[in-house]
């Protein structure tokens, strides 16, 4: 089966946001319009699409990284899901690692927030390519340049607006666009009747000056256009288009659009903007890697002749397929049914189908291109970063790096008899997600988790609940130390409890051990529970 659109028309992209700055709506119209959704829904009413973990909708925030595919003007738009949480940044990183542009999208009343620097910076360290999106000019505060401001101030971003807001807050009726010189109205909420017109005269004099400084903007990433500007001529539509596409796809410049996602204005434009502005799998830098016999280097190119690599870029337990590994195909082509080498584990892994997401539907897919993006059912062994590789012409793909988990809480199953289903489900999280451990601390007997922070282990915690059916308490895991102090030899071999050592899982007990170096007895880590145990003395001097 041929391809169904060539890779210049493939656009791999995320969407990175503060937590409430509207990338679930934004995500949600965007299905709408490209054809997918028929049926707009209230994202945190439990309806939208693109959330499909019960937990996100049940706490209003995206942690998955799935992808969804969607068309617009002829063109494949692959959206990864970016978490915006500031807990999941490693989730970020992961998505960042396997998309070729993002759309930065801001609250416009609040314009750059904290979590949006985050974002920012890991973007600029994988060197992707945005255009931004100031969303909510239809609420109260609406400051479109006050956002644009924040992001050069903030950020020290090259970031210009290719688009102006026609109105604010109630009053939000149109976008100029500054490119094609045209303003756009919307007749009804849905957004679907937009007409595209000319400048209204009071906003004349604001759209020319804006032009103005585009143009000048422009002219600075482009030698012939500097030339032109400094002549003083204008530039075509097209010259413009083209110098912004690549100022860009450079990681130089960053173009700034509006909108409302919410009344659904804008994002039309922001589609448009998207395929005219942001690269294709032909535009970025070949993937880089190595052999793993003799590490050394291999270039893959975005070509279906080339041999087949892909990066796993998540894993995910599908309520209706089991294991589902999502992945990006780097070069080559893959047939649902056959055998690929995880180069990254050395493990031969049969793909037994394909899957692509859309909005409200999963297609089978017999056959996946470079530049795809899709789910494979049947990998047993691949986990998130690992390269999957045609077995003749093993690669394995710049890997990605985690960093270590920050925080760690006990945990216990609310019933004793769950112990068991709690270790399998345990286990089976930590392979999906390599930024959570857990661990069975030898001292103490509890079960440790490791994570990101506080909501992530909450979310492991939830997780067990709804898909494993276990229900868990987590609190401050039972500290082991040893400290040495001179104490009579009756203590000798006996259990002590430890003065204020009463936590939530019942008093301390310390043992005294003779300590070998010289003289005393040493202070050892034993930790009972709540049970007195049989050698215990209830004082010592
Ligand atoms: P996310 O956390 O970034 O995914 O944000 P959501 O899309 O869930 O939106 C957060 C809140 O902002 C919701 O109550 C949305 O209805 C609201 N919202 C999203 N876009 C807009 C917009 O363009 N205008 C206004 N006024 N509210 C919006």
């Amino acid at each position: 089966m041929p391809r169904e659109f060539s890779l210049d028309k493939y656009r791999n992209i995320g969407i990175m946001a503060h937590i409430d700055a509207g990338k679930t709506t934004a995500t949600e119209r965007i299905l709408y319009y490209t054809g997918r959704i028929h049926k707009l829904g209230e994202t945190h009413e439990g309806a939208s699409q693109m959330d499909w973990m019960t937990q996100e909708q049940d706490r209003g925030i995206t942690i998955t990284s799935a992808a969804t595919t969607a068309q617009w003007n002829d063109h494949r738009i692959n959206i990864i899901d970016t978490p915006g949480h500031v807990d999941f940044t490693v989730e970020v990183e992961r998505s960042l690692r396997v998309l070729d542009g993002s759309v930065a999208l801001l609250d416009a009343q609040s314009g750059v927030e904290p979590q949006t620097e985050t974002v920012w910076r890991q973007a600029t360290t994988y060197g992707v390519p945005r255009v931004v999106f100031i969303n909510k000019m239809d609420k109260v505060g609406a400051d479109y340049l006050y956002s644009v401001g924040t992001l050069k101030e903030r950020l020290g971003a090259n970031a210009h607006p290719i688009q102006l807001p026609i109105g604010a807050e109630d009053n939000f009726e149109g976008i100029i666009d500054l490119v094609t010189m045209q303003a756009y109205f919307y007749e009804d909420d849905l957004g679907t009747r937009a007409y595209a017109t000319d400048i209204p005269d009071e906003y004349k004099d604001q759209a020319d000056e804006y032009r103005a400084s585009l143009v000048e903007a422009v002219a600075e990433l482009d030698e012939d256009l500097m030339m032109k500007y400094l002549e003083g001529e204008d530039f075509t539509t097209e010259e413009l288009k083209s110098a912004i596409r690549q100022g860009t796809c450079d990681v130089e410049f960053y173009p700034v659009l509006v909108g409302s996602a919410f009344k659904n204005k804008g994002v039309q434009l922001l589609l448009d903007a998207v395929i005219d502005y942001l690269p294709s799998p032909l535009d970025v830098p070949a993937i880089e890697g190595f052999k793993p016999d003799t590490e050394e280097e291999v270039v893959r190119k975005s070509d279906d002749n080339e041999p087949f690599s892909a990066l796993a870029f998540k894993v995910m337990t599908d309520p209706y397929v089991g294991k589902l590994t999502f992945f990006r195909v780097y070069s080559g082509t893959l047939k649902s049914g056959s055998y690929v080498k995880n180069a990254t584990k050395d493990k031969r892994e049969r793909v037994g189908r394909i899957l692509q997401m859309h909005a409200n539907h999963r297609e089978e897919v017999p056959e996946v291109y470079a530049g795809d993006i899709a789910g494979g059912v049947g990998l047993k062994d691949t986990a998130t970063g690992d390269t999957l590789s045609d077995e003749k012409n093993l690669v394995i793909l710049e890997s990605m790096e985690f960093p270590d988990p920050v925080i760690a809480v006990a945990i216990e199953p609310k019933s004793k008899a769950d112990q068991d289903k709690m270790g399998v489900a345990l286990a089976k999280l930590a392979e999906e997600d390599p930024t959570f451990q857990t661990e069975t601390n030898e001292e103490t007997g509890q079960t440790i988790i490791h994570g990101m922070g506080e909501l992530h282990l909450d979310v492991i915690v939830d997780r067990l609940k709804l898909e494993f059916k276990v229900e868990a308490n987590i609190g401050s895991p039972q500290v082991a130390y040893r400290e040495t102090f001179r104490a009579s030899a009756e203590v000798e071999g006996k259990f002590v409890r430890q003065s204020g050592g009463r936590g939530q899982y019942g008093h301390v007990w310390v043992k005294f051990e003779p300590n070998e170096e010289g003289g005393g007895y040493e202070f050892h880590d034993k930790i009972v529970g709540g049970v007195v145990p049989k050698e215990y003395i209830p004082s010592v001097d």
